[in-house]
């Protein structure tokens, strides 16, 4: 049936406890549907995995050479932070992976300009692309489109995408972001405020989406799952929302703009992690005292 669960992916939660969020067939499919609009490539090509199976981005890497008749060729565990000789070397077609890798082989210096021509598609999501990162990707890989995705596990892996052209590195994006674009086409995106109500077209908001990838709700979790899959006033359909706790805003051309989180949740090296989570913790550890986790920003190099 469309409706059972395909997989549970646990993401951290803030009360110290992982959510585990309820992906069924139906999102699955829709997923891989939309992502088979996007990338076309003929049985065998290779693509590249990168992330490991607690992460939902790796759905993507597994599940999409899989139905499309590619080579799924897996990164060696020394090689996850600096790939390039293994996308030269592995003749990668499809790469994706979050910008952390991307910003540290520039780092590195190892994003040459045209050091990986056998790249089609580079796909990123899971945290923010800065514009300096997609230009050197470009230029490292001249026959490569460069995307950025955006979605949470709670709606399946990606659900707005946004390809990055060469004219974007003059354009000025909020905090030189790479926008997060538009939604797929079956799915609605809208900027919410605190009472749910959208905002003006200007203003920033909150990103809730309705459509085929949004999960069931979490595991066990009905009072969670009530609290951020709901409905909502502009929509006078029965459809479920989910609200993410992104903050975005619209550019000029349409295109949505990531601006910050509205809650405590932070990405390390794309990882989605409650501060709570870590704080409730600690605070069984030590007993009787009380525990504040502040992240602290690396702003040094490596
Ligand atoms: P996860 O559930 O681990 O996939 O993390 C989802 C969260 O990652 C989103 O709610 C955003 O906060 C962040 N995120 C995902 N993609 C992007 C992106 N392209 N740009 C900025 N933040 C992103």
């Amino acid at each position: 049936p469309a409706d059972e669960n395909v997989y549970i992916m646990f993401t951290s939660g803030s009360t110290g406890t992982p959510k585990g969020v309820q992906v069924t067939r139906k999102n699955l499919q829709s997923f891989l549907n939309n992502m088979m609009e996007f990338i076309d490539f003929e049985p065998g090509y290779i693509s590249a995995q990168v992330h490991d199976l607690s992460f939902d981005f790796s759905v993507f890497q597994v599940f999409f050479p899989m139905i499309t008749g590619g080579t799924n060729c897996v990164v060696p565990e020394e090689e996850k932070f600096c790939p390039s000789d293994f996308i030269i070397r592995e003749e990668i077609n499809l790469w994706s992976s979050v910008p952390t890798i991307a910003e540290m082989m520039n780092k590195l210096s190892a994003l040459e300009a045209a050091s990986f021509p056998s790249l089609k598609y580079s796909i990123f999501c899971g945290e923010p692309l800065h514009q300096k990162t997609a230009d050197a990707w470009m230029l490292a890989a001249p026959n490569s489109t460069v995307e950025n995705y955006y979605g949470p596990t709670e709606t399946t892996v990606f659900v707005s995408r946004y390809v990055y052209m060469e004219t974007d590195s003059a354009r000025k994006f909020h905090n030189n972001i790479v926008p997060i674009g538009k939604p797929f086409t079956d799915h609605q995106m809208v900027l919410i405020d605190e009472e749910n109500k959208v905002v003006g077209k200007k203003e920033v908001g909150e990103i809730a989406i309705s459509g085929s990838q949004v999960a069931k709700g979490y595991l066990n979790e009905p009072e969670k799952t009530q609290s951020v899959f709901v409905y909502m006033p502009c929509d006078s359909s029965d459809s479920i929302w989910y609200k993410t706790g992104d903050l975005a805003k619209y550019n000029e051309s349409g295109n949505l703009e990531y601006v910050s989180r509205k809650d405590n949740q932070i990405k390390f090296a794309g990882r989605r992690i409650e501060i709570g989570e870590i704080e409730s913790i600690l605070r069984g550890k030590i007993k009787g005292e009380d525990a504040v986790v502040v992240p602290h920003r690396d702003d040094s190099g490596i």
